[in-house]
This record gives C-alpha cells, sequence and structure tokens, in this order.
C-alpha cells in the first residue's frame, strides 16, 4: 500500500476543484495543471502548485499526455487524478502513467480497453446472461446485411458508433427508406469524432428512461454498488438533470439492477469508480447499454444519498486499501437532484452560447450544493465543455429536494450569458417531472423556447408584483446592486436587453 502524499489533477474547472477540495481534506498536496485560457482559472489558484501546460485548445494541452507525465515526474507526483473527460478513458495514458511508476487513479488499462468500445463491452459482459438491446453483436459494413438485420430487429432502430461517447455518432431510422442515409451520418460521424467508423444496430427503445448504477471496486476483488441515477432529462442524448433515486424503480428492481452492475465490473476485474448504463423501457425491463470507466459529472447526486465521498473512496482504491464497507452497510437516505448549468440556449436548440460572466451570484443554504470553476467576470471558454456549474440540491424526500432546487434555481444569479437554468426550473415545474413518469423523450415532448417564455413572464410579473409591494410599504428607491429586488432588476434588465440585440 503506498500512502500519497502529492496528487496532479490532469483536468480543468469544476471537476479540478472537486478532486483537489477532496485531497485537501486527505492531508494530499495537489498540482493543477492548465492551458493558457484557463490562467486565471479557480482551479489554477486552489492548488499548491500548478503548471502551465499549453495553448487553449485540448489537443494542444489538457490532451498531451506525455507532457503530463513529465510533470509529474519533476513535481514528485505519486499520482494521477484525471477526473471526466480529457484523459480519463484513455487507455493508453492510463498505461504509461504506470510504467513510469506513477499511479493512475481509476480503473487499469485493460479494463478501459474492454469497455471503451461499447460492443467489445457487450461481448465482454455477454457471459453473464445480462439483458441486452437487441441488435448486433458486430460491426456492420455492408449495407445489404445491415438493413436484413434492422428488418429482424424491427424499426425503428438506432445506428450506434461502436467506439462513440458523447451522443455522437448516434443515428435513428425510423424505416428501411432512410436507411442509407443515416448510415452514411453515423459513419461520417463515427470517423469525424473518434476516427474509427464501426458502428452496429440497437432496437430502438421507443419511451426510455436511462437508469445507471454506481459501482467502486478495491484491488482486491471486492465489488459493491451505491445504487442507481435518473438521468432522462437530455438533450441531444446528452444528460441535463439527474438525481437519485429513481422514483421508477421497485426495490426488487433495484436490487436486481445492482446485482448486475457488480457483475459487469467484476466482467473486467474492475477497481475504481465506474458506472453500469441501463435503458429501462416502459414495462421496467432494463438492458445493459455500456460501462463509463471513470467518475461520471453527476456523481454528487450518489454522494448525497449515500454519504459516501467517491472521490476519496478513489484515492484510498488507488492506495491500494480494501473498500472500508460491504454491500449490506450502504443505504440510500433522502433525495438528490443536479441540474447542468451550460452556457447554452434552450431558446436556440441549446446550442452553446459564449460570453462572460458578468453577474454570477450562487445560491446558498441548506440542502444546496454548487460545484463549479468560474466567478463572476470570468470568461466562458469556446475551447471546452460549456458547463458553467453543477447544482444540487439534497432533501428528506423527493419533492423536498425539488422545491429546494426551484428555490436554489431562483437565488443563482446569472447574466451575460444564456444558460439552461430557467430550462431546468420549467423541468421542476412540470408534472410530469413531478409524477416522475418521464423518460428522454421528455424535450421533444414538452418543451418549446414559448413554454419558457411564459415561464418567465409569469415569474416577472410576480417580481412586477412584490417590487410594487415593496415599494409602496417602504416608501424608497431600491437601487442597490446588492438587494435581491436589485439584482432581479439587473437580471431582467440585462435579458431585455439581449432578446432585442438577438431580434
Ligand atoms: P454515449 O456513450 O454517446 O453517451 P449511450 O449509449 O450512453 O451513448 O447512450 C446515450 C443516450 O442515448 C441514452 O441515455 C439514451 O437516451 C439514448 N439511447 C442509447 N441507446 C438507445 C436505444 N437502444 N434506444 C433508445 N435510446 C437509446
Amino acid at each position: 500500500m503506498k500512502k500519497f502524499n502529492k496528487i496532479l489533477i490532469a483536468n480543468r474547472g469544476e471537476i479540478a476543484l472537486r478532486v483537489m477540495r477532496t485531497a485537501r481534506e486527505m492531508g494530499i498536496q495537489t498540482v493543477a495543471i492548465f492551458s493558457e485560457a484557463d490562467r486565471n482559472s479557480p482551479h489554477v489558484r486552489f492548488a499548491d502548485e500548478a503548471v502551465c501546460v499549453g495553448p487553449p485548445p485540448s489537443n494542444q494541452s489538457y490532451l498531451l499526455g506525455d507532457k503530463i507525465i513529465q510533470i509529474c515526474k519533476d513535481l514528485n507526483v505519486d499520482a494521477v487524478h484525471p477526473g471526466y473527460g480529457f484523459l480519463s478513458e484513455n487507455a493508453d495514458f492510463s498505461r504509461k502513467v504506470s510504467e513510469a511508476g506513477l499511479i493512475f487513479i481509476g480503473p487499469s488499462p485493460e479494463s478501459i480497453e474492454l469497455m471503451g468500445d461499447k460492443l467489445t463491452s457487450k461481448h465482454t459482459v455477454a457471459q453473464y446472461n445480462i439483458p441486452m438491446v437487441p441488435g448486433t453483436s458486430d460491426a456492420v459494413t455492408d449495407r445489404i446485411e445491415a438493413k436484413q438485420k434492422s428488418k429482424q430487429i424491427g424499426y425503428p432502430v438506432l445506428i450506434k458508433a461502436s467506439a462513440g461517447g458523447g451522443g455522437k455518432g448516434m443515428r435513428v431510422v425510423e424505416n428501411e427508406a432512410d436507411f442509407d442515409e443515416q448510415m452514411d451520418r453515423a459513419v461520417s460521424e463515427a470517423i469525424t469524432s473518434f476516427g474509427n467508423g464501426a458502428v452496429f444496430i440497437e432496437k430502438y427503445i421507443t419511451a426510455p428512461k436511462h437508469i445507471e448504477i454506481q459501482v467502486l471496486g478495491d484491488k482486491h476483488g471486492n465489488v459493491v454498488h451505491l445504487f442507481e441515477r435518473e438521468c432522462s432529462i437530455q438533450r441531444r442524448h446528452q444528460k441535463v438533470v439527474e438525481e437519485a433515486p429513481s422514483s421508477a424503480l421497485t426495490p426488487e428492481i433495484r436490487e436486481a439492477m445492482g446485482q448486475y452492475a457488480v457483475m459487469v465490473a467484476k466482467a473486467c476485474n474492475y477497481y475504481g469508480a465506474g458506472t453500469v448504463e441501463f435503458i429501462v423501457d416502459e414495462n421496467l425491463d432494463f438492458f445493459f447499454l455500456e460501462m463509463n470507466t471513470r467518475l461520471q459529472v453527476e456523481h454528487p447526486v450518489t454522494e448525497q444519498i449515500t454519504g459516501v465521498d467517491l472521490v476519496k473512496e478513489m484515492i484510498w482504491i488507488a492506495e491500494g486499501k480494501p473498500l472500508s464497507f460491504a454491500q449490506k452497510d450502504l443505504k440510500i437516505n433522502g433525495h438528490a437532484i443536479e441540474i447542468r448549468v451550460c452556457a447554452e440556449d434552450p431558446r436556440n436548440n441549446f446550442l452553446p452560447d459564449v460570453g462572460t460572466l458578468h453577474t454570477y451570484l450562487r445560491p446558498q443554504g441548506n440542502g444546496v450544493r454548487v460545484d463549479d470553476g468560474f466567478e463572476q467576470g470570468m470568461n466562458i471558454p469556446i475551447y471546452y465543455d460549456p458547463m458553467i456549474a453543477k447544482l444540487i440540491t439534497y432533501g428528506k424526500d423527493r419533492n423536498e429536494a425539488i422545491d429546494k432546487m426551484t428555490r436554489a434555481i431562483d437565488e443563482f444569479k446569472i447574466s451575460g450569458i444564456e444558460t439552461t437554468l430557467q430550462f431546468c426550473k420549467f423541468v421542476m415545474k412540470h408534472e410530469a417531472f413531478l409524477s416522475g413518469n418521464f423518460d428522454t423523450r421528455f424535450i421533444g415532448l414538452y418543451f418549446t423556447p414559448e413554454k419558457l417564455n411564459e415561464m418567465e413572464k409569469k415569474d416577472e410579473e410576480m417580481i412586477a408584483a412584490v417590487l410594487a409591494s415593496y415599494l409602496l410599504n417602504h416608501n424608497k428607491i431600491v437601487n442597490s446592486s446588492e438587494s435581491t429586488v436589485g439584482i432581479a432588476l439587473q437580471d431582467s434588465a440585462w435579458r431585455a436587453n439581449r432578446l432585442k440585440y438577438k431580434s
């Protein structure tokens, strides 16, 4: 067992800070890396040491594995935490880290390889009778054969890139007439995004829920699961609201999914934190989708309901410690929700927005956690993921977590850039979300920019009414930029200007 003195976090923004905070609590020193675009980022200031790795584009900075390993050697670093994205699921990098005598805080390169490719991962778990979405078990290249297979599977089908991730290289095909066109698109997107054009075909589940299980395994063969996360509110096949537990699962299904997830992890000798993703249909039948061999963006909801610090566990596992708890010690307490506050415009198909955070005031209070990597006045760089913050609320039950989330969204003041905040408030208030009866079609079925405008108009009318009564009662003008009313006014003024400018 090796106790770490110093770790390097090969990432940026909120996840770099998230990892560093736990490291500091554990008495471990931290090294940040940063690109020229992130020179003034909070993660750089928080770290004990920080090194610039290059110009803004990731392939000239955060993806330079060899350079990062050299920095580790120069600074006497014991281990590397990759966060998510960038090098986190890069088996070559994790192998080179070990070869350099360092420890990769994550799974073995072999596990990453087995699970990094969707088809290979299906083959790996096939022996365990884990339910799979009906589909081809190998890559398809021949169109005629592919069409025959799709007919057997039954339309609609989904063409997926085997090396895929981030919702890319995925195409729904409604009927045979559209097959050729969608196949061409899927293959070319797979080549551009992943340098690998292999695609396979799956039955398209028409009203699916995305439910995933968090697992933790140590280097001694122990694996436990930490229950599920429900991640069905998605745009472009990507999550935007997550919660734990899922209100749809029965205790029996939860138990079964948990056990299957542990089997998947064992199938690839997994250690570290990982996530086994399932798709669940209307009858609550579930099917294995893939395993993500890293810490997920949405891990905080699991931390809130289990009381387990996943980063601390990852570090202990990497040091060689056995898990300090067994499955029977884990319980679900309360309910947690996370929203991703992204620099995106929900009124414009969730396209990334650029700009400066003119106002950036975080919500606070009981049951509110904000994991972020920005401060007021900072620019959101165009080079990276457009996520500004993760807002997490925790309550004794789902209703309390939702009420806290709505309150916290209202308290979160961001101006200068379009965000997903108000869209997430729309979700919190929607009857489908409130009832728990929703699936990945949520946005397509219920959301339009007009509905967001209606909601905001109502909110503004309410603010106006509150302001009017405030002025009547206090008989004075509110001018302070610090007061809630003052900020609400500034906020509306910015939005009105922005809309005028756009139209
Ligand atoms: P990626 O690795 O690109 O994120 P996933 O396989 O994890 O891809 O799928 C992402 C999302 O795409 C899922 O959460 C789900 O919404 C949708 N999806 C994937 N497979 C299917 C399927 N067979 N039927 C319906 N939706 C699917």
